[in-house]
């Protein structure tokens, strides 16, 4: 496999493109290339080692993406404060109740832990150790807190949290994308158990 960057030909290239539950300010599309002339100027790097810079990039998706969705979950969260604080139910605000704080707390904790775990595979990235283990760890840990925080925010609205005019059901749906991708959290578990715990491949 080779990697190149070139020109979008459509006599050569035709894409289609994807309609999807968020993430609208970037299309996603099927791509078809059929007999694309490449310039050998366009190949990037050397032939044949695309799928090893392509590894190359993993990591630090995973390790961008995972601080992509502690930013969701804090957005979400800061969001379902302020509600929380305002709305008065009951001649008192919701927030008084230890039902509505104890999630929002739990999930400030998780959401600074993960965090904790995105600056330690950062820092091995940079500093050119090996940081999959750990940038698994800090994707799947800030994808799992950064959806309970926005679905707690969600719930924290009540019925306003399914009200585009609150924006916390498009956090909702915008953390859906750091769940799923660039890898989904069942294979992160099958990578931790196999590579750091040495148990048998799964897969
Ligand atoms: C908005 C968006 C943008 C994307 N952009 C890109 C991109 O730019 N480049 C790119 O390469 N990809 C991209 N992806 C694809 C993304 O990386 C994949 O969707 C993701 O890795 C999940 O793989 P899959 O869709 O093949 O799911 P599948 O592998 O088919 O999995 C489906 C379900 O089964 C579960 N599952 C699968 N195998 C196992 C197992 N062994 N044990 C337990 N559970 C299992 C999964 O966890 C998942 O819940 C994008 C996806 C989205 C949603």
């Amino acid at each position: 496999m080779s990697l190149f960057y070139t020109d979008l030909n459509r006599q050569y290239v035709e894409l289609r493109e994807i309609d999807k539950m968020g993430r609208k300010a970037v299309d996603s599309n099927q791509v078809f290339i059929d007999g694309l002339p490449v310039p050998v100027a366009d190949r990037i790097g050397e032939e044949g080692r695309g799928f090893e810079y392509i590894l190359h990039g993993m990591n630090p998706e995973r390790i961008l993406i995972a601080a992509e969705a502690i930013g969701l979950g804090r957005a979400a969260l800061n969001r379902a404060t302020r509600y929380a604080n305002e709305r008065i139910v009951f001649n008192r605000p919701i927030g008084q109740n230890q039902a509505i704080q104890h999630p929002l707390a739990e999930s400030w904790m998780a959401l600074q832990a993960a965090e904790l775990m995105v600056q330690r595979a950062a820092w091995k990235y940079d500093h050119g150790e090996p940081c999959g283990a750990d940038a698994n760890a800090a994707k799947y840990l800030a994808a799992e807190a950064g959806f309970d925080a926005c679905q707690r925010a969600v719930m924290t609205h009540g019925g306003y949290g399914y009200a585009k005019e609150y924006h916390v059901e498009r956090y909702l749906r915008e953390i859906m994308i750091p769940r799923i991708a660039p890898i989904s959290p069942q294979l992160i578990l099958c990578y931790i158990a196999e590579k750091v715990l040495g148990l048998p491949k799964s897969y």
